[in-house]
């Protein structure tokens, strides 16, 4: 009976505990769909005295925010705003949440996952946010939840970095350079290779995105621009498929055309930027400086204010001091290394760049020296997208930023090998050469008269080929053959020996005979009145000679073919 009770008890206390804990999480809950539950804030806000979130008061924390957010809406890219903060000597603040140090804040580099973090966390657009994952039990795993099923989303919760609107964008960037691996290939930001409309196409049969591949001839990449999605999912045949190089130089006039008049506004616009962004950079390296001396100072007083005699505590003080003198040691020099590299870098090479490039946007975009994704970046200021469709002729719809919409007709861009097409001067050459060399031979001929391949490197034996097989010159072998040359077999037949010594003969001298390849193939010439006989070479034995000296000396040099 008492155990029954004490069992009851037991029941009730669980009981009990599971409507405190359900009540508990329901106040939790409401307070946090009313904005008002304190929950772990992220970098760059704090809790006041009242308990209301507010941007974090240290200035160096504040701005760094401020230029990474910066920096990721010039840049559209995660990636290219780690490399920025990395090759600027930038680092990115964290607060401790565990540990002896907890609630301090520590700087370090700017990682990839941090970046994704802070970009997708909507408190830097002042909403108050609960339930964005959730935790599934089953696998202990949390899941992401889409924004609709948040338990809590308040707008305008407290002070921001970014408008909501900023944040959408952010959202929906982050979406499409994400999307660009996945299902369909949206937008997509420019990569490397040199097909300037690359993720900027779009398949005028079907209508989803074209992707490129690149074909290498003679040194060069030839983009080609593929709708090929459809025809890999479900085993078609491919949409369409159009070499590039056309495209490509029609809408690099197109771009020239639509830029010259705003050259001056948009290459100022950059210049601005330029100096804008190297001041940031600049005046956190030196808010770190500041803080760093500021350190400094604490940890002298802080030492100096002790009594010596207190031996264990001065001591450690004595090493704070020091650390925080090396640590403003090093902030001074990173600042002023930095610093140099930022004034060298504006006053040689990019202060021409920009001058030239207010005069003349045609002479950059044609420089080989741009880079081909610098090309892609102008072309995206300038282009949505181009549709493109092959019929008769290729007719390309290009949409211009802000609607405008212009469509182009091209002739038909030639197939991919007639690119390879070769000199026709060499192909003379090689049709000549035939009659007298084999494939390496005419590689060494050409070479010695000083021939090039398009992409300006020595002949091969490959080109020669390629060449030999594609423009369908006569083989040497049937050169040969058409001026009364005998195969190996006939050759030995005429002559009444084996094939064996026929090569002997041939490598003796005795006979003449032509390679027809480069694999120690020949044919050989008819052999004359004077053709050698059997048994004059020494391929007879000695006994057999000397046996038929002793019989019939006379026999000694008799022809008998
Ligand atoms: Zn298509």
């Amino acid at each position: 009976m008492v155990q029954f009770v004490a069992g009851l008890k037991g029941t009730m206390s669980e009981a009990e505990l599971h409507v405190l804990r359900a009540r508990l999480i329901g106040g939790m809950l409401n307070k946090a769909r009313r904005g008002e539950l304190q929950c772990r804030i992220p970098i760059g806000f704090v809790y006041d005295a009242t308990g209301r979130v507010v941007l974090d008061p240290d200035q160096q924390v504040q701005q760094t925010i401020r230029v990474f957010l910066e920096t990721f809406r010039r840049t559209g890219s995660a990636t290219a705003t780690v490399k920025r903060f990395r090759e600027e000597g930038l680092a990115f603040p964290r607060r401790y949440w565990h540990g002896p140090r907890k609630g301090d804040v520590v700087w370090g580099p700017l990682d990839h996952p941090r970046t994704l973090f802070v970009l997708h966390h909507p408190r830097y657009a002042g909403a108050f946010v609960y339930g964005r994952t959730h935790h599934r039990k089953l696998d202990r795993k949390y899941r992401k939840r889409p924004q609709e099923e948040w338990i809590a989303l308040v707008h305008d919760a407290h002070p921001a970095y970014i408008s909501w609107e900023q944040f959408e964008e952010h959202q929906t960037m982050l979406r499409e350079n994400a999307a660009v691996h996945g299902h369909d290939r949206r937008r997509s930001p420019p990569r490397e290779g040199p097909a300037l409309l690359q993720g900027l196409v779009i398949c005028g049969k079907c209508g989803l995105r074209m992707t490129v591949r690149y074909r290498h001839a003679h040194g060069t990449l030839f983009p080609i621009y593929m709708c090929q999605r459809e025809g890999i999912q479900h085993g078609h045949a491919l949409c369409q498929h159009i070499t590039g190089t056309s495209i490509d130089d029609t809408i690099g006039a197109l771009v020239i055309d639509a830029v010259s008049p705003l050259a001056l506004e948009v290459s100022l616009g950059v210049q601005q930027e330029l100096h804008a962004r190297l001041d940031e950079g600049d005046a956190l390296r030196r808010k770190a400086i500041e803080r760093a001396q500021y350190d400094a100072d604490l940890a002298r007083q802080r030492f100096m204010r002790v009594d010596p005699n207190n031996r264990l505590v001065a001591d450690s003080l004595e090493a704070d001091w020091n650390e925080k003198l090396r640590q403003l040691t090093e902030a001074q020099d990173r600042y002023r290394q930095q610093h140099d590299a930022d004034c060298a870098a504006l006053t040689e090479e990019q202060r021409q760049r920009i001058l030239a490039l207010a005069h003349d946007v045609p002479r950059l975009w044609h420089d080989p020296a741009t880079p081909v994704r610098e090309r892609k970046r102008m072309l995206r200021l300038i282009i949505e997208d181009v549709t493109l469709l092959k019929g008769k002729e290729l007719v390309m719809h290009v949409r211009f930023r802000g609607g405008a919409t212009r469509t182009l007709t091209v002739p038909r861009p030639a197939p991919a090998w007639a690119l390879r097409r070769t000199n026709p001067e060499v192909v003379a050459e090689i049709d000549r050469l035939l009659d007298e060399y084999t494939d390496v031979e005419i590689a060494r001929v050409l070479n010695e008269r000083g021939f090039q391949s398009k992409a300006g490197k020595p002949v091969d034996i490959m080109m020669v080929a390629r060449v030999r097989e594609h423009y369908h010159l006569t083989p040497r072998y049937e050169r040969l053959r058409d001026r009364g040359l005998l195969t190996l077999d006939e050759v030995s037949q005429a002559l009444g020996i084996s094939t064996a010594t026929a090569k002997q003969w041939r490598l003796a001298g005795l006979l003449r005979a032509h390679a027809y390849n480069d694999k120690n193939q020949y044919l050989y010439e008819r052999p004359g009145p004077d053709a050698p006989a059997r048994y004059t070479w020494k391929g007879i034995t000695r006994w057999k000679r000397q046996r038929r000296s002793q019989s019939d000396p006379s026999h000694e040099v008799q022809c008998e073919a």
